[in-house]
């Protein structure tokens, strides 16, 4: 496999893929060394993968440069992705612990401990776009809960992910986590492995055929999938802040992330200021080589999701979209894998940039009469990861009770409080990660009752 950087075509580093035949010889090694691993117990089991935590901060900028060498991402992010699963990891580990404590239910009668054993061996499967936080999130809660774990990440972004696994695989016992590589073969091979828990985050299409494969053996699923995300503005938002968030999270990573706003849905009395706002923030984006120190958005991760999102574009625009800023001319576009940010107005849910996910830094702005005209075209999607409103606080906190999302953002992003959890709802996820409920789905629930 050789990996190369998506900005400049240079090889940012290559790797033996993993022969399809390895696979199952891996797990069988994962299953023989589960019982001991279990056998740990929980408090020795973090504290053995917090014994990683020096070895991974000596390694964080070697890993935030691969991840902005395979992937394209501005250094600045790639650092703090690093250090969210380094310096964040210790608080990570003892939030999960602490999930799987046993707990103790009574009621008059009956006194019931609630215990969290391990499923067994799980296949942790991740997508290009964090190629850091996305192993580190699927692994660490399910190696704390007793699971032996074969990691196989992105084929677009295995090199930092191969560092992040290697800092873990020499401080914990052998086999107790392995690292396999390669694409789609590879993923399903393990999916159709004898794997108990598959943990995958990626495309709501590659989660539909693990699926149906994990049927054959009824295998645990947690699946962490695509979003469409919408913005609402309402007539009495801070249009500076709303405009502020709408730049951001359109063009952060060139908006290859899984809750970026996808969709705008805008007040007609604000519309126009609004737009001029995000149009002017699109305009000041500095887009280059992510290793450059002034650069704010990278290129595409690669020439497959460049053509995703181009096609998007010029289908829109042939339907009858406005390009205000951007990648306007539907000929030709910007060179190698970069797509301006850009910027589209009078688009409608007949296109496809308005129904499908399109990872990229495409922000699309369709005018709306009212709060519930924006509710029923927000909620008119299969998907549900995030959504954000931007409103008075009343107006906004009544707008987001009524989306069909798992996380909503009022005057802010989507993500929670710490604590809680990374959630989709509808067909962006099934299972969820993060919390107290999310860690327990790395786990087999067991209920202990006795006579009081
Ligand atoms: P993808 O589905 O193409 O690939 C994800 C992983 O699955 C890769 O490791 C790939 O090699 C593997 N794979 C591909 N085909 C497979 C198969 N048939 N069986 C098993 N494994 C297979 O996704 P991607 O393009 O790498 O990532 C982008 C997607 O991930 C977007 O949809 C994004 O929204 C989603 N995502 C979601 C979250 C979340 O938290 N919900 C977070 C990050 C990314």
């Amino acid at each position: 496999m050789t990996i190369r950087n998506p900005a400049t075509g240079e090889i940012a580093g290559t790797l033996t893929p993993t022969s399809l035949f390895e696979i199952d010889a891996a797990v069988a090694r994962a299953r023989a060394a589960q019982p001991a691993w279990a056998a740990l117990g929980l408090d020795a089991r973090a504290a053995l993968v917090k014994g990683a935590i020096e070895s991974l901060k000596s390694h964080g900028a070697e890993m935030a440069a691969l991840v902005c060498a395979e992937m394209g991402k501005p250094l600045e992010e790639a650092i703090g992705e690093a250090s969210y699963s380094t310096d964040g990891l210790a608080q990570e580990i003892d939030e999960v612990v602490e999930a799987l404590r046993p707990e103790v239910l009574e009621d008059e009668k009956t006194s019931t401990r609630l215990l969290f054993d391990a499923l067994g061996v799980a296949a942790a499967i991740t997508p290009w776009n964090f190629p850091i936080l996305m192993p580190s999130q699927s692994v660490v809660p399910a190696l704390i809960a007793g699971n032996t774990v074969v990691l196989k990440p992105s084929e677009v972004s295995p090199l930092s992910a191969d560092v992040w696994a290697r800092c873990l695989m020499a401080v914990l016992p052998a086999n107790v986590l392995q690292i396999v590589h390669g694409d789609g073969l590879q993923g399903s091979e393990l999916v159709r492995s004898a794997v108990d828990l598959i943990i995958f985050t990626g495309s709501r299409a590659t989660g539909a055929s693990i699926m149906r494969e994990a049927a054959n053996g009824l295998k645990r699923l947690i699946l962490e999938l695509g979003g469409k995300d919408p913005l609402i503005v309402l007539d009495d938002a801070d249009i500076t802040a709303a405009a502020a968030f709408a730049v951001r999270n359109s063009f952060r990573n060139a908006g290859q992330v899984c809750v970026s706003t996808e969709r705008i849905y805008v007040a007609d009395k604000v519309a126009d200021a609004f737009t001029a706002a995000v149009v002017e923030g699109a305009r000041a984006l500095k887009q280059g080589d992510g290793a450059l120190a002034a650069t704010q958005v990278g290129p595409m991760a690669s020439a497959r999701q460049k053509k995703v999102v181009m096609d998007q574009l010029r289908a829109a625009i042939a339907d009858g979209a406005t390009c205000l800023f951007g990648e306007c001319d539907g000929e030709t576009a910007s060179d190698g894998n970069f797509i301006r940010p850009t910027v589209l107005v009078g688009v409608t849910h007949a296109m496809s940039i308005m129904r499908d996910e399109t990872f990229g830094p495409v922000a699309s702005i369709m005018r709306v009469k009212s709060d519930d005209e924006a509710v029923a075209l927000a909620n008119d999607t299969p998907y549900g990861l995030g959504a954000a409103v931007f409103g008075s606080a009343e107006r906004a906190t009544r707008v987001a009770d009524q989306l069909t999302a798992g996380m909503v953002g009022i005057n802010r992003g989507c993500g929670g409080a710490s604590g809680s959890p990374w959630v989709g709802a509808r067909q962006s996820g099934h299972g969820f990660h993060s919390g107290k409920y999310g860690h327990r789905q790395f786990a087999q629930v067991r209920s202990v009752s006795r006579a009081r």
